[in-house]
């Protein structure tokens, strides 16, 4: 089956066209045959495509919304200058997989698309406000481009985690405000966290039941999970993306009570510091610099400037005590996997997180790490390290392919 994997944020689409099925998943063997990205949805979009082996194209056309982007995309798709093999007309596309943001305690699984999910994503719009009403655009323009006869299937960030038990999800604060609005910890990434376990159960060749592993997925944004035979048990995003981490803009962990001291101090709204937390934080906040850890790096690198390392510092440390209350959570760890943008590519980091592990059995061997950037997949793990280190790029998209089969094939549970 061809399928169309849609990503829709506030003002962008994602896409990816994945050749898969029951058998070719199985054996490791699917396609992927296009793939880009139109950004700037709403004026003048920024159009990337490339269709696989083939030269990116890079244009620019007014589109005015989700709808108008994936006209243009689709017409691009089936156009004989795409030459997507397989691919002749929009009847070629066998079905549409989503990544949805939050699913809330609703969507446990990938579930497909009928008008109940639909109002199940609707009722989660109020948890994730900019993301999901983006997700839906998607949903309602491939219906009507593609017709509702094609199927589409909703994969959520946030399903994976709905493994967590209470005493991971819960806040400590008044139980009835859990009962009352749902605030708990929900998680996010959680296609990337699964898709990285499952790669790692397959390198190694273990059944899911048999492993504890820690994945870091350490992108703009960044998360840590703790997965337990296979399970979500414990990650560190929360009811929003904000917890945990120090990422590129947001300040991950802070003490609440700043809230209050921001307004009174700064005379903040509430808006106002949601942003500063969200946009003017983290390795940009710290540095005054940039989000981008490749610019942090050539700064403390080139100009010595101090407060470029001192938020690169910060990012590790917070990584490091997540790693330390994992192992504790856990009882120890197989192996901890590093992925996402900077986890996969930059070795200079994933060195100054293990550093000063190596009692716990955590130490990572130079020139494997070094050598181990660009999308490779490897262990780095120093002879003799107790716990095994692990690069493995992420491919959301190929897992939302992959789901979008399942359900269809009406495969159970334990993917
Ligand atoms: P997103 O979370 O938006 O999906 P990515 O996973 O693509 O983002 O990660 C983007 C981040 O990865 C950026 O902060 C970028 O600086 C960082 N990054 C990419 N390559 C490198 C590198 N070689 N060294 C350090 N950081 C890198």
């Amino acid at each position: 089956m061809n399928i169309l994997v849609l990503n829709c944020g506030s003002s962008s689409l994602k896409f990816q066209i994945i050749e898969t099925d029951l058998d070719l998943l199985e054996k490791n063997a699917d396609v992927q045959k296009a793939k880009g990205i139109i950004e700037r949805i709403g004026s003048q979009a920024l159009i990337t495509l490339q269709a696989a082996g083939r030269p990116t194209v890079k244009q620019a056309a007014p589109l005015r919304d989700h709808r108008a982007a994936l006209d243009y995309l689709l017409r691009w798709v089936i156009s004989p200058e795409a030459q997507i093999p397989g691919i002749q007309s929009l009847a070629d596309i066998q079905a549409v997989g989503h990544r949805v943001v939050h699913g809330a305690e609703k969507f446990v699984k990938s579930a497909i698309i009928d008008q109940s999910v639909i109002e199940g994503i609707e009722d989660c719009i109020e948890l994730a406000p900019l993301h999901n009403p983006a997700n839906l655009k998607g949903i309602h323009a491939a219906r009507e481009l593609l017709g509702a006869g094609i199927p589409q299937v909703a994969v959520f960030d946030t399903s994976f985690h709905t493994t967590m038990p209470e005493t991971s999800y819960l806040y400590a604060i008044p139980y009835q405000l859990y009962r009352r609005h749902k605030i708990r910890r929900y998680g996010f990434h959680g296609t990337s966290h699964r898709y990285v376990a499952y790669r790692y159960r397959q390198i190694i060749g273990k059944e899911r039941e048999h492993t504890n592993i820690i994945t870091l997925h350490l992108g703009n944004g960044c998360s840590a999970c703790a997965i337990r035979g296979g399970d979500s048990v414990d990650t560190t995003m929360g009811l929003t993306p904000l917890e945990g981490l120090v990422m590129g803009t947001r300040s991950g962990d802070i003490d609440p009570s700043i809230l209050e001291f921001l307004a009174h101090k700064e005379g903040m709204s509430l808006p106002e510091i949601d942003a500063l937390l969200n946009k003017q934080s983290g390795l940009l906040g710290i540095s005054g610099l940039t989000n981008d850890m490749r610019d942090l790096l050539d700064e403390e690198r080139e100009h010595k400037d101090r407060r470029a390392t001192l938020a690169i510092d910060l990012f590790c440390l917070r990584i490091k005590k997540y790693i330390g209350a994992y192992l504790a959570e856990l009882g120890g760890t197989d192996a901890i996997v590093f992925t996402g943008g900077i986890g996969e590519n930059s070795s200079v980091i994933r060195q100054r997180i293990c550093n000063g592990l190596e009692w716990l059995g955590i130490a990572i061997d130079e020139s494997l790490n070094n050598a181990t950037i660009g999308g490779k997949e490897a262990e780095i793990t120093k002879p003799g390290g107790r716990i095994r280190v692990y690069v493995i790029p992420t491919n959301e998209e190929l897992l939302i392919a992959r789901d979008t089969v399942r359900s269809l094939s009406n495969v159970p549970r334990r993917w």
